[in-house]
């Protein structure tokens, strides 16, 4: 399939090269020279514009970095450069109503469109094994589903349009609070006198098991290998979970809700944040507590 590619930074660029693995003609644009080499040197052919990347293509995937930049670059230079007809998919992390925004006026333009954010980090994205939660209609997500599956191991149909990114916020939602309150209870149990990793071995087959203490322990040496092994680099970047709380909050605000806990996992994230630690694991926030 002709597809083009529109933003190749630490994911895009591995998004990208998965498509060209699978067989597909890849027509990349980005702002960045050195994003556009690197693509080059991966098999993808580059363009001086969005617009010149759309022509004659079947699909449209985009990676980029907020709502503002997807809803310019679609509607500047994507609907109505790319031929009639063509599915766009956009995999960036971006607000609720921008997507759904997006999605109807690129529908107006005869167009089929889908949100379809990842879970995964740059790992998984150069590794093909991201988690698509995409949000359109049937006939959108049969036809997306073809692109997607070449750059993850999951893609899950979520509903309307628009239901990816609310599925990817109340998701990083509850991963911020469970952190929190995973490094808040073995703080506590170490305070109290307890080995953590005895606290492990306990609360690991208990009711208080969670994902961010079996699978990503914010104590160095207890549990896999994780961030916290390596002195929290590499991983969830704290300033990427604050994005996604940010996102929540500001989708929670229109839904009428008012999620006390997501709300306390965004002011401690963007305090810890404001402290100089936005590209350390988001995990490193047991240090404060
Ligand atoms: P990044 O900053 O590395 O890449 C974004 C790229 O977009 C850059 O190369 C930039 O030059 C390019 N760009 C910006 N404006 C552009 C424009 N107008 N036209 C073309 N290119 C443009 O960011 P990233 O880490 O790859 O993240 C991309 C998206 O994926 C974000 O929405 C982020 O929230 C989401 N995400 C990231 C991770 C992660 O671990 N990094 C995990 C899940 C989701």
């Amino acid at each position: 399939m002709k597809i083009a590619f529109i933003g190749l930074g630490n994911m895009g660029g591995g998004m990208a090269a998965n498509l060209v693995k699978a067989g597909h003609e890849v027509r990349a644009f980005d702002l960045s020279e050195e994003a556009l080499a690197k693509a080059r040197e991966n098999g993808c052919e580059t363009f001086a514009s969005a617009a010149e990347a759309c022509e004659g293509v079947e699909a449209v995937v985009s990676m980029l970095p907020n709502g503002a930049i997807v809803k310019a670059v679609y509607t500047e230079d994507v609907i109505g450069k790319a031929p009639a007809g063509a599915v766009f998919l956009d995999c960036s992390t971006i607000d609720v109503a921008t997507a759904r925004e997006v999605a109807e006026a690129a529908e107006a333009a005869g167009y089929a469109m889908v949100d379809a954010p990842v879970s995964g980090g740059i790992a998984a994205a150069d590794a093909g094994t991201l988690t698509f939660m995409v949000g359109g209609t049937q006939e959108a997500f049969k036809r997306a589903e073809l692109v997607l599956s070449a750059m993850g191991k999951a893609v899950i149909h979520a509903g309307q349009a628009g239901n990816g990114q609310a599925a990817k916020i109340c998701n990083n939602m509850l991963l911020g609070i469970h952190m929190i309150g995973t490094c808040e209870a073995f703080a506590m149990a170490q305070k109290l006198g307890l080995d953590p990793q005895t606290f492990y071995d306990i609360s690991s087959v208990s009711s208080g098991q969670c994902w961010s203490m079996t699978s990503y322990c914010p104590v160095p040496g207890v549990g896999p290998t994780t961030p916290a092994d390596n002195d929290y680099q590499g991983g969830f970047a704290t300033g990427l979970m604050l994005k996604d709380l940010k996102l929540a909050m500001a989708a929670a605000a229109t839904a009428g809700i008012d999620p006390q806990m997501g709300q306390r996992a965004r002011e401690l994230y963007e305090a810890f944040d404001a402290a100089g630690n936005g590209t350390r694991d988001f995990s490193a926030i047991i240090e404060t507590l």
